[in-house]
């Protein structure tokens, strides 16, 4: 018998990978939406450097992290890969300027003072820094992002800074968010994009669903879901939430 390669961790990865494709292209196929509209940005928190090498040889080339020093070390083993690397979790002050420099994208903008920061220490040699703002779209307390009747004028600041492209909308819903919940969430997050288009903001990104709740997301117009453990299995959680950053 040859098939205890079956079992092997990398077959494990291509079988969710498999699974996860048809869960974005039959939810985007029921919305009447183009499968190929809607990006697979693999969250790579709390895996191994080995793991994203594994996932790269799969097709993935856009991968997540939350952490800045999780991610440096393990960016600077992928280099020879070309990836494109997307910041997702909170931003702290005192890391911006790792994450203007070695990121491609940066999800989860909420304060025109980060902006203004990760504007200023973007190289000026490189692309511009892709930017999405983060929007608490269900009026959650102690949750990140900024109020939807905030968010005209976060645009108009951030639209003015040279060195960031403004790119869309991101939000994070509640793990246990119910599917009426998730509907109004996604919902509105689009409609904000809409609302912007309108007043002449181009913006192309709904950055929205996760594990959990890719389908609901695709079916209200993501572009981009973030797919963490549907992807790659469980965290090691030691990783996934430094105690201090
Ligand atoms: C961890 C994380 C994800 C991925 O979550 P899964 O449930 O593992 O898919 C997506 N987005 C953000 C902002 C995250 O922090």
């Amino acid at each position: 018998m040859l098939s205890t390669a079956q079992n092997s961790p990398n077959d494990r990865l291509n079988y969710r990978l498999l699974g996860l494709r048809e869960r974005i292209d039959g939810a985007a196929r029921a919305a009447g939406r183009n499968p190929g509209e809607v990006t697979l940005l693999a969250v790579s928190k709390g895996q191994p450097a080995a793991r994203v090498r594994a996932a790269a040889a799969l097709g993935l080339r856009d991968f997540g992290e939350n952490y800045v020093t999780e991610a440096l070390p393990k960016m600077a083993q992928l280099t020879d890969l070309g990836l494109y690397w997307h910041f997702i979790g909170r931003i702290q002050a005192n890391k911006t300027r790792a994450i203007a420099s070695q990121f491609d994208w940066v999800h989860g903008v909420d304060r025109v003072q980060l902006a203004q920061r990760l504007s200023t220490q973007r190289g000026h040699f490189v692309a511009p820094l892709n930017i999405c703002l983060q929007v608490n779209v269900l009026g959650e307390a102690s949750k990140g992002g900024v109020p939807p009747e905030a968010l005209p004028a976060l645009i108009e600041a951030v639209r003015e800074l040279p060195r960031l492209r403004l790119r869309g909308l991101m939000c994070i819903l509640p793990y246990e968010a119910s599917p009426a919940e998730q509907a109004t969430g996604f919902g509105h997050l689009r409609q904000l994009l809409q609302e912007a288009r309108a007043r002449g903001v181009a913006m192309d990104t709904l950055s929205m669903g996760m594990s959990a709740d890719l389908e609901s997301a695709v079916a209200h117009g993501a572009t981009v879901v973030r797919i963490g453990t549907a992807l790659f299995g469980s965290r090691d959680a030691s990783i996934a939430a430094p105690a201090v950053e």
